[in-house]
């Protein structure tokens, strides 16, 4: 049977290869702090020293790390993925990242005899831990059919949205309405509370008619918890924000609410709160206390 690579456990990409493994397949494993990867190789995940070694041991290699650096670090570095022989084989960058990147890997894995396909995923922990993701995915459509039957192990919708870094642009008009749906959350409790309703009721009634949303549905009962922790952390988003202006900006469009949502995630991470959960946004008004 194939083996499966997957670079970067963290919150995703645990519950990604957990999935992976529930539905039969081996999984080559490898993360900056080893210890995360401790639970998935007590369940027979195989641990790997570097992301070379990953990508000599798997045919299909899947990265899910933090930043762009990150991916950058973890093919084109020191006993990074492209250190390693890659003829014939499909690299799969699940992380958020930027277009111009995913590109580069593309063509790199090109030079190499490889192919590379830039999928980043949405629906959060939770659709990671359920197999319900769903991914936007950039690249050569043989590479994209190739890994169907795997995207099916860890996601429910997914679609090949044109040549590499397409799959990223598709996961920045993504992230470009969550900066509405999670900033309308945000001021729909401030103003409910305010005015003496029962949050509870509000988010439930809320949720049947067509101001119903992913964010409130997930995220409100999280923040009436004072469930703060991540899901999704503050400083992916504003680093998703980011990118998707810097892409406006080339485009010469202007995106005003997702430049405010950018300044809004950006006060709460000045403010300390960069490691929370993207619901932490309510900090701004309700204070550290929640
Ligand atoms: P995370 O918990 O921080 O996971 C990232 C993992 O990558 C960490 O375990 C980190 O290692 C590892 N890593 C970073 N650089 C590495 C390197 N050079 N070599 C090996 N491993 C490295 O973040 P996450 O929530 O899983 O998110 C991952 C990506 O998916 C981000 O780009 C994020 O924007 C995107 N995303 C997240 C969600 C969500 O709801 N969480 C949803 C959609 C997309 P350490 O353990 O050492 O930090």
């Amino acid at each position: 049977m194939k083996t499966i690579g997957f670079i970067g456990i963290g919150v995703m990409g645990h519950s990604i290869v957990e999935n992976m493994m529930k539905n039969g397949l081996n999984v080559a494993v490898y993360n900056r702090t080893k210890s995360k990867t401790d639970e998935l190789v007590h369940k027979g995940a195989v641990w790997k020293d570097t992301p070379q070694e990953v990508a000599t041991a798997s045919e299909i290699i899947f990265t899910m790390v933090g930043f762009p650096q990150d991916v950058d670090k973890v093919y084109f570095g020191e006993d990074g993925i492209f250190k390693a022989d890659i003829t014939g084989k499909i690299l799969v960058d699940l992380t958020t990242s930027t277009p111009s990147l995913a590109v580069r890997l593309a063509e790199q894995a090109e030079k190499q005899g490889a192919s590379a396909l830039d999928a980043p995923v949405s629906g959060g922990d939770l659709g990671a831990k359920n197999g319900t993701l769903t991914i936007m995915v950039g690249g050569n459509e043989e590479a994209y059919e190739k890994v169907v039957p795997i995207f099916k192990t860890f996601g429910k919708t997914f679609n090949l949205h044109g040549t590499a870094g397409k799959g990223q642009h598709t996961k920045m008009a993504n992230q470009i309405m969550i900066a509405g749906t999670m900033t309308g959350m945000t001021e729909m409790l401030v103003y409910a509370e305010k005015a003496g309703l029962k949050l509870e009721k509000v988010i439930e009634t809320l949720g049947g008619g067509s101001a119903s949303n992913w964010s409130m549905n997930n995220y409100g009962p999280r923040i009436l918890k004072a469930d703060y922790s991540p899901g999704f952390f503050v400083k992916h988003f504003i680093k998703d924000l980011k990118i998707a202006l810097d892409e406006a900006r080339t485009m010469e469009i202007d995106l005003p609410a997702t430049r405010l949502a950018e300044e809004l995630y950006s006060k709460l991470a000045e403010k300390g709160f960069e490691n929370d959960g993207t619901q932490a946004l309510i900090k701004l008004w309700w204070g550290a206390e929640g």
